[in-house]
């Protein structure tokens, strides 16, 4: 940890402001000025005081983002004054959440940046629903992989995530998951494979639908599941005793074959 940082990186969590960690508040509570995603709660920045000033700059799929250079100029100038800068994230601020590239950028710019860890969406969108991401009765690991196919330089190899056992969390997918679907299941990944789709995972809008490979597209079209929202997929999903879910996926696995 910095020992005397000008700009600190924030993870807000998933949504409820519960699931802030007491780091985050304090740090919150001691800004000066705040760069917000707009995945982040409203309810999270009680914790400002009414003195800083909060800007917000979120980046939502598909809609017109605040300017990276823009984000980066802003927070870069202010930390320069003298001022203390939180770069408040959605989740985690180092999954995709581009805080790395933030970091890099700070750094050359001169400033120290502390990194507050948050909860992300990718492990506590499955918790809601009773779906452990790693349990070892059914998988090795988990895979962390975006849906978005330009959101990295690097295309996912979504036949070799077919063949390797893990539990795929899939972020920023929901909109292609027809295309996600029909990569994994070129790639071998059988078609009752249960899945889940969980949408605004702690917030008042939170809705989920449970599957299998097969079905998934059609359980997302039918419930209108949009974003946020993560894809779970693999055995895992049986961990989901807890809602009863799975009889759920053992139903739609006889119909989805
Ligand atoms: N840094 C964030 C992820 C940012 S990318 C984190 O660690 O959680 C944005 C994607 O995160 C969304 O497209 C969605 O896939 C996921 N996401 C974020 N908040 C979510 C929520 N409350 N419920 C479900 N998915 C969420």
């Amino acid at each position: 940890m910095n020992s005397n940082p000008n700009v600190w990186l924030v993870g807000a969590g998933p949504g409820d402001p519960e699931l802030l960690t007491l780091r985050a508040a304090r740090v919150l509570r001691e800004a000066d000025v705040v760069l917000c995603d707009d995945l982040v709660d409203d309810r999270v920045l009680d914790h400002v005081s009414p003195a800083a000033r909060v800007l917000k700059v979120g980046k939502r799929g598909g809609c017109i983002s605040t300017d990276q250079r823009f984000i980066l100029k802003v927070m870069i100038r202010e930390a320069r004054r003298g001022l203390r800068v939180v770069r408040l994230k959605g989740g985690d601020p180092f999954v995709f959440g581009r805080g790395g590239e933030e970091c890099d950028a700070l750094r050359d710019a001169g400033l120290s940046v502390e990194v507050v860890s948050g909860i992300t969406a990718g492990i506590a969108a499955p918790a809601v629903i009773g779906v452990p991401v790693t349990d070892r009765r059914f998988a090795p690991g988990v895979a962390f992989v975006t849906g978005h196919a330009s959101e990295s330089g690097h295309p996912v190899d979504w036949a070799a995530l077919a063949r390797c056992g893990l539990t795929l969390v899939v972020y920023m997918g929901v909109t292609r998951c027809e295309a996600i679907v029909t990569a994994l299941s070129a790639g071998g990944l059988a078609a009752g494979t249960p899945a889940a789709v969980i949408s605004a995972a702690h917030t008042p809008r939170q809705r989920h639908a449970v599957a299998t490979l097969a079905t998934l597209a059609a359980a997302v079209a039918a419930q209108k599941l949009v974003s946020p929202a993560i894809l779970v997929i693999g055995d895992v999903v049986f961990g989901a005793t807890e809602l009863g879910l799975a009889d759920r996926v053992q139903a739609a696995r006889r119909v989805g074959g």
